[in-house]
């Protein structure tokens, strides 16, 4: 089950990387990709989805724009490098796919989030 959960966030997360790249830096992740093996970024010829992922946070490209949109799918790429995404920062519970599909950056499960909106 996590490692299907993982799986499918990492196409959520190239999707979404690919669109921020293509807003921001007018590159799609494919050429951004050509550009990184040309400079020898990855440890094999033909990286895995999840190398490219881990790779583009090790490199901060999605920092750079200063843009909070793609500053927090950079922080999703660190949180999916270490392995976390799906899981709640606040209680470590585990977050609904159907909210990673709608945001692939959420940090809080839906029980946390009604918590966190709630009014004081
Ligand atoms: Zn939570």
């Amino acid at each position: 089950m996590v490692a299907y959960k993982q799986r499918w966030t990492v196409g959520v997360l190239v999707q979404e990387v690919d669109k921020a790249l293509q807003q921001t830096y007018r590159q799609s992740l494919k050429e951004v990709v050509q550009d990184l093996t040309l400079r020898h970024a990855f440890r094999s010829a033909h990286p895995s989805n999840t190398e490219i992922l881990r790779t583009l946070y090790e490199t901060g490209v999605l920092r750079m724009s200063g843009s909070s949109a793609t500053g927090r799918l950079h922080a999703a790429l660190g949180r999916f490098t270490r392995r976390a995404v799906g899981t709640c920062v606040r209680c470590g519970g585990s977050i609904e796919m159907r909210q990673l599909g709608t945001n692939a950056g959420t940090r809080l499960c839906a029980q946390c989030q009604r918590q966190h909106s709630k009014p004081a």
